[in-house]
């Protein structure tokens, strides 16, 4: 079974991959081998997911589907599109 981690619970985690699932948004986590659902404070794991590129850095924003809440995360392992 996939293990839920709150979005809060450690906001230094940094990410490998993502990917939605019909049960949640799922996330690769460095140093873990692992897949993990990530859980809103309000319950639900359903994430607007959006990858920002700045300064050669990503970062993963999510957004709560149901009550608006949000997190960043560093995301690692990520090839920028070619321009
Ligand atoms: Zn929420």
């Amino acid at each position: 079974m996939t293990r839920d981690v709150r979005y809060d619970a450690s906001p230094g985690m940094v990410i490998q991959a993502w990917r939605s699932a019909e049960d949640g948004l799922r996330l690769r986590v460095l140093g873990s081998d692992e897949e993990v659902r990530l859980q809103c404070r309000c319950g639900r794991c359903h994430w607007i997911v959006r990858e920002q590129f700045a300064g050669g850095h990503v970062s993963l924003l999510v957004t709560c589907h149901s009550c608006g809440t949000r997190a960043t995360y560093a995301m690692e392992g990520v090839t920028l599109p070619a321009p």
